[in-house]
């Protein structure tokens, strides 16, 4: 039987040293009690507060314990209580839990209660889960679905070649810069390129891929395997600039960086936001084996790190 005592979600007060902290565990202990002892009940005074010379109402088979971070004080909280309890109804003898006293038959019944206060663990699965839901909604809206499908036709799924994926990019780009002429002047694309909030280099790059998007369609030429990289360096640069900014809106990292740390661990976080960003990836642009090292640039620029 478990009676939840109610976790506490506040820190405990280390009655020692007076420092407030959210245990990082607790563990369960068996303490050590042995009861029947004729010696320890005339030596020990404290015993006959309990229950005259019988034995006490409560006793403590299972104790809490966690230790105070500053002094290391242990602490600890009953996990499982004895209660001793009359029985209305006994057969002749005693059955080997069941005693006597003043003519009553009584039997210790024993409850179990949960951890008294939250861990760590608990309010790093709180900050984590949060984290989660923002990160999923703000990206959401970047509604990259058209960019991955698009992405997975040519390298996972290779139902289109380089040629149709270079010529659905660039109306793609064309839709994110809200043009919608196909055969928009090379004046007007690069002056919506350079209205754009990405950084030089990519926009340099997207200019490059009208030239060659042009090459591609007037002059015949045939996409190589320099071409290829290109177009997929390009790709990949431009979600990495769009996911990016969309995470310094949210504020991920002045999330990240203003945690308490003394319950918060670094490590739990890094890892479940990357495993997090990373399936993103994976189920909206499959980006296989460029995945991993994606995630780890974008929260190195995020300055999201382990240290
Ligand atoms: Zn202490």
């Amino acid at each position: 039987m478990l009676e939840e005592a109610g976790l506490k979600l506040k820190k405990v007060k280390c009655p020692m040293c007076g420092k407030k902290f959210v245990p990082k565990f607790f563990h369960r202990e068996k303490v050590k009690y042995e009861f029947g002892s004729t010696f320890y009940r005339i030596k020990n005074p404290k015993f006959k507060n309990s229950n005259e010379n019988g034995r006490p109402y409560n006793i403590v088979r299972r104790s809490w314990v966690t230790f105070c971070p500053k002094c290391k004080y242990i602490i600890k909280f009953a996990a499982e209580v004895g209660k001793k309890e009359m029985l209305a109804e006994f057969s002749s003898f005693l059955h080997l839990k069941e005693f006597k006293e003043n003519g009553n038959i009584y039997e210790y019944n024993f409850y179990n209660y949960g951890k008294p206060y939250k861990e760590a663990l608990y309010y790093n699965e709180i900050l984590m889960e949060g984290m989660r839901n923002n990160i999923l909604n703000t990206l959401e809206d970047l509604k990259l679905e058209s960019w991955g499908k698009l992405y997975k036709m040519w390298k996972s799924e290779k139902t289109i070649d380089s040629f149709k994926f270079l010529i659905r990019f660039y109306s793609l780009i064309l839709k994110y810069i809200e043009i919608p002429d196909i055969e928009i002047s090379n004046e007007k694309y690069s002056e919506q390129i350079k209205k754009l909030d990405i950084s030089e280099d990519l926009k340099k790059d997207l200019l490059e891929i009208k030239k060659l998007r042009n090459k591609v369609v007037y002059e015949y030429h045939d996409l190589n395997e320099m071409d290829e990289k290109f177009i997929q360096n390009i790709f990949v640069n431009l979600v990495f600039d769009l996911i990016f900014k969309k995470l310094v809106q949210m504020g991920l990292n002045s999330i990240y960086n203003k945690k308490d740390t003394e319950i918060i661990d670094n490590k739990f976080i890094y890892s479940k936001l990357k495993k997090i960003i990373g399936n993103y990836l994976e189920e909206q642009l499959g980006l296989g084996e460029y995945a991993n090292e994606f995630v780890i640039s974008l929260l190195n620029k995020l300055k999201i790190t382990l240290t």
